[in-house]
């Protein structure tokens, strides 16, 4: 890719749920492609909106079973939340009659195995279990980022990582259903944006039932200002 171009890549956690079809209206009025990251038990439920998903072109991808915080987990439990959620991808790709192009994988919270606090988070990838994950990822086939897309913080941290975490968190689970939570993230946003002139910047959202007027007029706004360089996570 060209050094001077800035990527954005929208990802959406907690999927599918009933916000799922007003998000996928959304991006297609770009149209973009983003990454839609599945918890097992949500496809389990509504296995059609996960269909809808990677019908429409986006990524169907993994985010653990039922939203465990994998450092309370045991290794085994970890392993059973990734390939239970891995066999319900598998079902909608196949079902379809999709090959699936990358697995791929989120943990929820941004829990890698190791507590997130500021203290933990900087030796946390030393962590037996950080490390026993990233391998087991590793070994199933998860694509991590790629070093050289110039990914920042918290990518260029760790070289190699199995699973993806994102480099802009709107907290839109925490926001209010009014036009100024949008309009605030938009605003920061923005000024991240502007101080960075290059490299792949990883939007997080979640596809939750909260706040659904606010989470589409920022999708809505953002998307007039930037849809052309919104990128899927993968380019062939
Ligand atoms: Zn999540």
């Amino acid at each position: 890719m060209s050094a001077l171009i800035l990527q954005r890549i929208l990802s959406f956690d907690d999927s599918p749920s009933s916000f799922t079809p007003a998000l996928l209206q959304a991006l297609s009025a770009g149209p973009v492609r983003a990454t839609f990251f599945a918890n097992g038990d949500a496809i389990q439920n509504d296995f059609p909106m996960a269909q809808e998903i990677v019908r429409a072109g986006h990524l169907l991808e993994n985010h653990g079973w039922n939203h465990q915080h994998f450092s309370e987990l045991s290794f085994a439990d970890c392993q059973r939340s990734i390939m239970d959620t891995e066999g319900q991808i598998q079902r909608v790709y196949k079902s379809l009659g999709f090959t699936r192009p990358h697995k791929v994988f989120r943990f929820p919270y941004g829990n890698q195995g190791f507590p997130q606090d500021r203290f933990t988070r900087t030796w946390g990838w030393l962590t037996p279990q950080y490390r026993a994950l990233q391998k087991f990822l590793k070994t199933q086939g998860f694509e991590g980022p790629q070093q050289s897309r110039r990914l920042r913080w918290p990518y260029s941290h760790y070289d190699r990582k199995a699973d993806w975490l994102w480099t802009f968190d709107t907290k839109d689970w925490d926001w209010l259903e009014e036009s100024s939570s949008a309009r605030t993230v938009l605003a920061s946003l923005e000024k991240q944006l502007t101080k960075r002139s290059q490299g792949q910047e990883v939007i997080l959202m979640h596809d939750q039932t909260h706040a659904c007027e606010a989470r589409l007029l920022f999708l809505h706004e953002f998307l007039n200002c930037h849809k052309d360089q919104v990128v899927p996570m993968f380019q062939e």
